[in-house]
């Protein structure tokens, strides 16, 4: 049975850490702030933006979201954000994803000060990630990498195959585990005969967003199981497919109709793996552990401090 990776206790430990880095910049009179910006009214990335201004109250650290409403234009968009860029008082600046359809997200990336971008997007970041040099990192591969070192979970020329390469967590977490010496390989949706490449991996990450797709027969035995995915089920067949006999998970789906699940297999899965992320209590609260870590490393950085 898969030890479980306890991403809450992880977590919570990288922000007791920040916690005192903050207090220890407050000692020198620098309080670091982020501030999120938020298009339209999506209420998921309401939800996400609200939570990140909790967990920044949370370390002592301010927190400000610039609320724009979902008419605004390119220009408009892009005027906060330089205006954000040129204030002083601003350590790290988010820009909620997914913008409303009619903004180009690369345009605004692109004009961060790549100095504030704490989500490591930055054309600039993204480039020194590939290169191995310090830089603002994406935050959940970030934290998934952080979680590895907790558990010990050896790299060094271990096989990882991460499944899904998008730009915010598939390519940069094999580009972390690459200088971390693993032999990596990258899927995605055209990838031949997924099953074979997965069942090679000592180390799998599955961030593909399609519930419960990596299934027991997928895994090695005895393999370290990272499942980024989240998904919502709210069809009852498929509940039933996933945890029939998980109580809890029923219960939930009874009160609120729809239920979370990662990319895993989770109960097919838990015989086989050597370590398993749950979901949730996995990967989720990393990221945002990880977003206060890049928001002090850029205060920091930005005053010239190690
Ligand atoms: P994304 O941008 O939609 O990318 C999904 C990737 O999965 C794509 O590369 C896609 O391939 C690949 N894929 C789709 N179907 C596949 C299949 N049948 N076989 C193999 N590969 C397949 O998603 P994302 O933003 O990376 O997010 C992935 C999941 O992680 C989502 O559930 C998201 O909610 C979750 N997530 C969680 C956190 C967290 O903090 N826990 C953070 C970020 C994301 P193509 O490139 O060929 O289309």
């Amino acid at each position: 049975m898969a030890i479980l990776l306890d991403g809450k206790k992880v977590a919570a430990d990288i922000q007791a850490g920040v916690k005192e880095a903050v207090a220890e910049l407050a000692r020198g009179g620098v309080v670091p702030k982020l501030t999120v910006v938020l298009v339209g009214d999506n209420p998921a990335s309401a939800i996400y933006v609200r939570n990140k201004a909790r967990s920044c109250e949370a370390v002592g650290m301010g927190s400000q979201v610039v609320q724009l409403p979902g008419t605004a234009t390119q220009a408009e968009l892009a005027a906060r954000v330089d205006a954000l860029n040129a204030d002083d008082g601003v350590d790290g600046i988010l820009v909620q994803l997914p913008l409303p359809g009619h903004l180009d997200p690369f345009d605004i990336l692109c004009r961060l000060d790549p100095a504030k971008d704490v989500d490591g997007f930055h054309p600039r970041n993204v480039g020194l990630l590939q290169i191995g040099k310090a830089a603002l990192r994406p935050c959940t591969p970030a934290g998934i990498m952080r979680m590895l070192d907790a558990y010990a979970i050896p790299l060094e020329g271990a096989r990882a195959v991460v499944v899904g390469r998008s730009d915010i967590v598939g390519k940069p977490m094999a580009a972390m585990l690459l200088h971390r010496h693993c032999t990596v390989t990258l899927c995605h949706s055209r990838t031949r005969d997924l099953a074979s490449v997965t069942r090679e991996a000592d180390l799998l990450v599955a961030a593909i967003g399609r519930a419960g797709l990596i299934t027991a027969e997928m895994v090695k035995p005895g393999a370290v199981v990272v499942d980024v995915g989240m998904n919502t089920l709210t069809d009852e067949a498929a509940v039933m497919r996933f945890f029939a006999s998980d109580a809890a998970k029923l219960k939930t789906f009874r009160e609120k109709g729809s239920v979370l699940i990662g990319d895993v297999d989770y109960h097919g899965v838990l015989p086989v793996a050597g370590h398993l992320t749950p979901v949730p209590g996995g990967v989720g609260p990393l990221t945002i552990a990880m977003l206060m870590q890049s928001c002090v490393t850029a205060a920091r950085a930005r005053r010239g401090m190690a």
